[in-house]
C-alpha cells in the first residue's frame, strides 16, 4: 500500500498555515479545526482584543499559534505577518485567504471610496498574501492556497453589493491564473464559494432568515464548520490532484 492510511489522513501535524480574518467566523473555525489536526496557525485580523480572545481559546485546546494584527489590504503589514510566522516556524504550508467584508447596498449608495475599501480588503488583501506567501511554498515545493470566494461571485448573491461580488468574481479569476502558474512548484490553489453561512458578519433579520432557509435545498443556513471542513479537505492530502478548482459550500442553492 503506498498510500496513507485514511485515519492518519487529516493528521497534518508538521504543517504550518496563515489563516486570514480568523478571530471570528469563518476564519476562526477554520484556525480550529487546522489547530486540532495538529497545525501550527499563525491567526491575523485587525481586532487585536479580540484576535487575543480566540488565541487564548486555541491555546486553551493545546493549540500552537499566534496572533498577527493585520491589514491583510497594506502591503508592510502582510509582509511582516510572513516573515514572523516564518520566523517562529520556518516554513509556510497553508494560506487560507478569509479576510473579507461583507458589504450590501444597491449601486447608487456604493461611492468610490466603499467600492475602493472592499476591493481592498477582499481582493488586494488575498492578491498580497498569496504574494508573499507563495515563493516560500515554491522554495518547499510544496504548499495550498485556499481562496474563500462567495455564491455572490457565482450568483450575483442576495444582498451583497456590486462592489462585494466584484472582490469575490476576481478571487474566482484569480484562483485559476494561480493555480496555473504555481502548479509546476506542487502548489495547490483552491477556492470555495460559501453559500449563507451563520457568522456575526452575515447577520439576517427573521423573515430573511426563513425565506433564505425555504430556498435552501438541505434547509438550513451553513455553520461554520461546514466551511472550515471544507478548508481542511483541500489543505489535506486528499486534495493532492486538486486544483484550480471552485467547492460550492452552499446547501444545494447553487447547483452546477
Ligand atoms: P466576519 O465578518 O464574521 O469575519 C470577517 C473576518 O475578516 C474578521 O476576522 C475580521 O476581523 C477580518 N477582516 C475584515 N477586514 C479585514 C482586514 N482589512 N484585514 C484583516 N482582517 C480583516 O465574516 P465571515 O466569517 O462571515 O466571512 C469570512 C469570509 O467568508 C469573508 O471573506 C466573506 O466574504 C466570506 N463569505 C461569508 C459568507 C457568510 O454567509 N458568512 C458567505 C460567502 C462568503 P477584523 O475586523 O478584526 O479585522
Amino acid at each position: 500500500m503506498n498510500r496513507l492510511p485514511v485515519k492518519e489522513i487529516l493528521d497534518l501535524s508538521g504543517k504550518v498555515a496563515m489563516v486570514t480574518g480568523a478571530n471570528r467566523g469563518l476564519g476562526k473555525a477554520i484556525a480550529e479545526v487546522f489547530a486540532e489536526a495538529g497545525v501550527s496557525v499563525g491567526l491575523l485580523a485587525r481586532n487585536e482584543d479580540q484576535l487575543e480572545r480566540t488565541i487564548d481559546q486555541l491555546r486553551d485546546h493545546g493549540a500552537q499559534c499566534m496572533a498577527l494584527t493585520t491589514d491583510v489590504g497594506e502591503e508592510s503589514q502582510v509582509k511582516k505577518a510572513v516573515e514572523d510566522i516564518v520566523k517562529k516556524w520556518g516554513r509556510l504550508d497553508i494560506l487560507v485567504n478569509n479576510a473579507g467584508q461583507i458589504s450590501p447596498g444597491p449601486l447608487d449608495t456604493i461611492d468610490s471610496s466603499i467600492w475602493n475599501r472592499i476591493i481592498q480588503t477582499n481582493l488586494t488583501g488575498a492578491y498580497l498574501c498569496s504574494r508573499y506567501a507563495a515563493p516560500l511554498m515554491q522554495r518547499q515545493k510544496q504548499g495550498r492556497i485556499i481562496n474563500i470566494s462567495s455564491i455572490s461571485a457565482q450568483t450575483g448573491g442576495v444582498s451583497g453589493g456590486v462592489h462585494y461580488s466584484a472582490s469575490k468574481g476576481g478571487m474566482l479569476a484569480m484562483n485559476k491564473t494561480l493555480a496555473r502558474d504555481l502548479a509546476p512548484y506542487n502548489v495547490n490553489v483552491n477556492a470555495i464559494a460559501p453559500g449563507q453561512i451563520e457568522t456575526s458578519g452575515a447577520r439576517l433579520s427573521s423573515d430573511a432568515r426563513i425565506e433564505i432557509e425555504q430556498m435552501i435545498p438541505l434547509n438550513r443556513l451553513g455553520k461554520a464548520e461546514d466551511i472550515a471542513y471544507a478548508a481542511l479537505f483541500l489543505a489535506s492530502p486528499m486534495a493532492e490532484y486538486i486544483t484550480g478548482a471552485t467547492l460550492d459550500v452552499n446547501g444545494g442553492i447553487l447547483k452546477r
